[in-house]
């Protein structure tokens, strides 16, 4: 098939091509489109057949449940059993934003998206075309992020195509977002409420309405032995080469540097996601300038480019430097230590839940 295009305004959509994109939807078939975090990949979250074209087209294993974008709370009631109390105040600061709550289901919502779980993940989108796609559409939109699966996320057009041209009906185009990680998705079913994945909403900000809130702890490294949650598989977001951590600071980077030279590697098969003014007079490295150390909220933001621009120079091996886990550093966390894993995700199929 075909992959149209549409260029729009990131601010003010022309109404034209998102009507065009939500009749495309309506109909049963893929879109991606911008939110605030990364680009998603999205069918209308009520056809079955429609969100298995998503997992068709990104090559996802149908254990791993989908988000549900909606673009205002009346849409949630078609979704979700009463909505626990909680949620309200969660709503009231962070929606539309960078977080999804996963609360239990109604019978409406198709085992595809969930993965057969008796619960929804749901979110709503702080981005002028996302709100307006959904609007048109007049439906929810089940989304994952529009990447193959397993490679890292897109923050632009240009990813979404280089991965999925030709699997897909179109793309609106808006440049690339703003937050750069995935939505934290939380689980309100659990007491206290468990991080199943940090995201663009800190564990800060989420306990000053929550209170205690637990971060879900990573998997086993035998993914055999079941994961705690979908979602949960250790190597996801990888690039096509491997990729390094090294402690958050400047010689200890340095000393993993030193180590692969000294296993062979020349300067220039090494990229770096080289935060400002580190390592200054190092030569020869492939050199992708991160942003400032602890401006966490700019590293997010530049991370999946960071990936997959050096992917592009051709590097053999890429080595990061691992923030500390404080605001959106723990989401940058979480990503770099899945990107760097060895671990397969496509063991986890025969989990039981
Ligand atoms: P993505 O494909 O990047 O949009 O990620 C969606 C993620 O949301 C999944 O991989 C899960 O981690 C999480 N998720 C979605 N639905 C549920 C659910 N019902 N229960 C737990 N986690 C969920
Ligand atoms: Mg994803």
């Amino acid at each position: 098939m075909e992959t149209k295009v549409w260029r729009v305004d990131p601010k003010s959509p022309d109404p034209e091509a998102i009507n065009e994109a939500a009749e495309i939807i309506r109909k049963g078939g893929l879109i991606a489109f911008p939110t605030e975090t990364v680009y998603g990949l999205g069918a209308n979250a009520l056809d079955e057949t429609a969100v298995r074209k998503i997992f068709a087209a990104k090559e996802r294993p149908a254990w791993d449940p989908l988000i549900v974008h909606i673009c205002n709370l009346a849409m949630l009631e078609q979704l979700v059993e009463d909505a626990p109390e909680k949620f309200t105040e969660l709503a009231s600061r962070f929606m539309p934003g960078p977080l999804t709550v996963v609360m239990r289901k109604k019978a409406i919502v198709p085992d595809a998206v969930t993965a057969g779980l008796p619960t929804v993940a749901v979110r709503m989108p702080n981005h002028p075309v996302a709100l307006a796609l959904i609007e048109a559409a007049g439906v929810p939109i089940a989304a994952p992020s529009a990447n193959k699966f397993g490679r890292p996320s897109p923050t632009t057009a240009e990813h979404v195509l280089h991965d999925l041209a030709g699997r897909i009906d179109g793309i609106l185009d808006a440049g690339p977002t703003q937050v750069g990680v995935e939505s934290t998705v939380v689980d309100l079913t659990k007491t206290p409420p468990v991080i199943l994945r940090p995201g663009g909403v800190s564990k800060e900000r989420l306990e000053e309405v929550l209170g205690e809130v637990i971060v879900a702890s990573r998997p086993p490294s035998d993914v055999e032995a079941g994961l705690p949650s979908p979602g949960m598989m250790p190597r996801h977001y990888a690039p096509s080469v491997p990729v390094i951590l090294a402690d958050g600071n400047p010689s200890e980077l340095l000393q993993v540097i030193e180590r692969l030279k000294s296993q062979g590697y020349e300067p220039n098969q090494i990229g770096i996601l080289m935060p400002e003014g580190w390592l200054t007079g190092e030569e020869g490295l492939v050199i992708f300038r991160w942003g400032r150390w602890s401006n966490w909220e700019e590293m997010a933001q530049r991370l999946f480019e960071g990936l997959r621009w050096l992917e592009r120079q051709g590097v053999s091996v890429i080595v990061a430097p691992l923030p500390p886990p404080i605001g959106l550093g723990l989401a940058i966390r979480d990503r770099l230590t899945k990107a760097a894993s060895t671990n397969s995700a496509t063991n986890c199929q025969g989990n039981s839940r």
